[in-house]
């Protein structure tokens, strides 16, 4: 069965003050939720401190960018290596970095290879834009989105996918369960395709796009989407953990067994 997991993603927010304090904010609830992943991904000056911060707790660190040389002279950039060294999962190929940076699909494929080489788990992001959406290109962007940045790569780690239309991410406007559901089914027959039954059966595939605790429950009760990648709603310690409880409540451990039965 696969654990349920909710990822916030705090972007380019919180000094590394603001970060230790929101950590101290949501730290014991979070770590009171036993049947769900919860990972924080906080920018990279901040990973030291709230790895620190959260030792001994059931929380899981991320990074939300990565580069795939492993050491030189890359000015500014965090290699595979420092972050293995500093936490579990990585978010990779966000359409923020894909349309504000220019990551190509090549790019991102190097990064996940990067990052499972060195043992970290990506967090990879696929999603269509509104246009492409509304031309029903919204299968054969994410088929292509998968193709390029799984090139080569036979095995797929603990990579988990997020399906984020990125005309849901920040804008408030969320896909509906039912359109997120369907969605996340057909990654998931596409990933069966290529890597066969039980790999597909038992990767996490998450939806990200203005989930917040309204609405958590509609994404959460979908069979197929295995918890969320938050954004917005990760920067307030309350929306954050009652996502993860309503998540907990409906996916949990106890909702797993019953599902088992049937
Ligand atoms: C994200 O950044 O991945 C995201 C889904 O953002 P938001 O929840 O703010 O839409």
């Amino acid at each position: 069965m696969r654990v349920p997991m909710i990822a916030g993603n705090w972007k380019m927010n919180t000094t590394v003050s603001e970060a230790i304090e929101l950590v101290n904010q949501m730290r014991r609830g979070l770590d009171e939720i036993a049947d769900v992943d919860k990972v924080i991904c906080p920018p990279f000056i901040s990973l030291a401190a709230v790895r620190e911060l959260i030792k001994g707790s059931s929380i899981k660190l991320g990074a939300q960018n990565i580069y795939f040389e492993e050491k030189g002279a890359y000015t500014g950039e965090i290699s595979p290596l420092m972050l293995a060294d500093l936490c579990e999962f990585v978010i990779i190929g966000h359409s923020e970095r894909r349309h504000y940076f220019n990551e190509s699909g090549e790019i991102v494929n190097k990064k996940i290879r990067a990052a499972l080489k060195a043992g970290l788990k990506p967090i990879l992001c696929i999603g269509e834009r509104l246009e492409e959406n509304e031309a029903g290109r919204t299968k054969e962007v994410l088929t292509e989105q998968l193709r390029s940045s799984l090139a080569g790569i036979d095995n797929l780690g603990g990579l988990i996918i997020a399906y984020e239309p990125v005309w849901a991410i920040g804008t408030g406007r969320a896909a509906t369960g039912k359109q997120a559901n369907e969605t996340v089914g057909f990654i998931r027959q596409t990933i069966s395709q290529k890597y066969g039954k039980r790999i597909a059966q038992d990767l996490r595939i998450l939806y990200g796009g203005s989930v917040t605790a309204a609405n958590t429950d509609e994404f959460m009760q979908q069979p197929e989407i295995d918890g969320a990648l938050v954004g917005g709603a990760s920067l307030k310690a309350d929306q954050f953990l009652s996502i993860v409880r309503q998540t907990s409540e409906i996916k949990g451990e106890s909702k797993r067994g019953e599902a088992s039965l049937i």
